[in-house]
């Protein structure tokens, strides 16, 4: 009689896994495995469980779409990840008892140690907060990360899945993001794309994750998507884009289906067999997977009218560029950066470290590359640094590519909106309110010659930012 092993699931029939744990039986010397693809509904669960318990010949099954979390329930005994993850995607049958595993924390764990990603007290962004991130995060949790932020479109899923992380781990802070805000002087060594968007068959819309060109890259910084199908997605391709050095879902997959072949058959121990193993399964993946991302189907619609495909966004330090650029490239489908972030991203370094290691010289040189660079883009908005229109050449560039936007905003609105950071702006720090408003109110006398070079000012007071974005896209876009 042959040993079985299964993937379960409904549905199942688009599964890697028998092609996957097949290939891996024939080149690792394993004759006797049937591996198969078995659709279980969820009603159907307890049968396959009491099949899985009584046949001696079935050594396992992979878990996937619906029953990783009832499997937890369901099985005899549960490991530490699959217990702090809440979900079982591998079970070992043995004399009729079922173990249950998570093998996407070991799975992350070494995709990050190949790429040399090295966790330990650095801050770690990740998109979503379903089954995949908490996974991801119990790595960063073991690995002994700083903090852990989870951006989630359900946030209360995200402070709920933060909470529980939270006293798991006590080197690690787990916090749900509401804004950005909050993280604007966070410097993240990764970010983690879990979101199922990009995915075959599951298009990204244009304006998907925006927020990568707005969070500080450390020097080396890796974004990594958890998506191994297509290899090239929209998160890397954005994130490359940022600054971010991209690394994809595959070596997660090998890994944990290495895992799960290890908690079968035993550890992968003779010399070199572990990574002759990786390497044979890469190769046979790398032929099966699609290399190309899912388009959205905004991706390739012609625009048919003559509103400007570019828009720059520039005014005064507080007054919210950078969040009305998000809300606006979001609304519109189209991209987002931020200068600066480029250029910290691009010069491995803060733009103040800039400013005072290097000058304020070779910063505006940097800029201007940057502002080129930029200029040439369409479908994208912009968020331009306070003074990058200063530069003659930037400004002939930004105003011949789109329009370019003044966000305007009294002085007092000013100190209102930067109550919370001015003591990180060096033009503020230190000061009284009432000096803030006077400082403020004579370097806007100061730049107004700059902001009058804009095509289109948008008075910002009284507006939250999702009201500006309406008038710019009522008033400027709108043709
Ligand atoms: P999941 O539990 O369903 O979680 C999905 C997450 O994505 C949730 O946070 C959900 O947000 C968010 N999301 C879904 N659709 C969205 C949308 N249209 N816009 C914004 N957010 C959206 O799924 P999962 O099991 O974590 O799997 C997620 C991804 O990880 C999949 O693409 C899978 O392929 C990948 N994965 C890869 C490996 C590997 O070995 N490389 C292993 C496991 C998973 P809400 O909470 O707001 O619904």
């Amino acid at each position: 009689v042959k040993r079985q092993a299964a993937v379960i699931g409904s549905p199942v029939s688009h599964s890697l896994s028998p092609a996957l744990f097949t290939f891996l039986a024939s080149k690792l010397g394993v004759r006797d495995l049937e591996y198969t693809a078995r659709e279980v509904a969820p009603e159907s669960l307890g049968f396959f469980l009491s099949e899985l318990r009584s046949r001696a010949e079935m050594i396992g099954v992979n878990v996937t779409i619906p029953h990783k979390e009832a499997m937890l329930k369901a099985v005899d005994s549960v490991s530490p990840e699959a217990t702090g993850v809440g979900a079982v995607n591998v079970v070992k049958a043995r004399e009729g008892e079922l173990i249950g595993y998570n093998t996407d924390v070991i799975g992350v764990e070494k995709a990050l140690d190949s790429a040399r990603c090295e966790v330990r007290g650095k801050d770690i962004w990740i998109f979503g907060a379903g089954g995949a991130a908490r996974a991801a995060a119990y790595a960063l949790g073991n690995l002994e990360a700083r903090e852990v932020l989870f951006f989630n479109r359900d946030f209360e899923r995200a402070r709920k899945v933060a909470g529980q992380l939270g006293s798991r781990f006590p080197r690690t802070r787990f916090h749900a993001v509401k804004s950005l805000e909050e993280v604007r002087d966070h410097v993240f060594t990764l970010v983690i794309n879990s979101t199922p968007l990009g995915m075959k068959n599951v298009p990204a819309p244009e304006g998907a994750f925006a927020e990568l060109s707005y969070l500080r890259a450390a020097p080396d910084a890796f974004a990594f998507d958890l998506i191994y199908n297509p290899r090239q997605t929209p998160f890397l391709t954005r994130a490359t884009e940022a600054g971010w050095k991209p690394l994809g879902g595959l070596a997660m997959l090998i890994h944990q289906a290495l895992a799960t072949w290890e908690i079968w058959f035993g550890k992968l121990t003779g010399p070199g067999q572990y990574e002759s193993a990786y390497a044979d399964l890469e190769s046979h993946l790398l032929d099966t997977l699609e290399p190309r991302p899912a388009i959205a189907a905004a991706d390739s619609k012609k625009t048919r009218h003559a509103a400007p495909q570019t828009v720059f966004l520039t005014g005064f330090m507080g007054v919210g560029k950078s969040e009305v650029g998000i809300a606006l490239a979001r609304h519109l489908g189209w991209s987002f950066s931020d200068t600066d972030k480029l250029i910290e991203s691009e010069a491995g370094k803060s733009v103040s470290a800039i400013f005072s290691e290097l000058g304020e010289e070779h910063f505006r040189s940097l800029e201007r590359q940057v502002v080129a660079k930029l200029s040439r883009s369409v479908r994208a908005v912009v968020s331009l640094g306070g003074g990058a229109l200063m530069d003659p050449e930037s400004l002939a560039k930004v105003r011949a590519a789109g329009a370019v936007i003044y966000l305007s905003a009294k002085p007092d609105t000013l100190v209102t909106r930067l109550r919370n950071s001015a003591y990180k702006r060096p033009l503020l720090a230190g000061l009284e309110p009432e000096e803030q408003r006077e400082k403020i109110q004579s370097l806007l006398e100061a730049r107004r010659p700059v902001y009058e070079n804009a095509t289109h000012t948008i008075e910002t007071d009284g507006l939250r930012p999702q009201e500006i974005v309406e008038r710019i896209v009522k008033g400027v876009l709108a043709k």
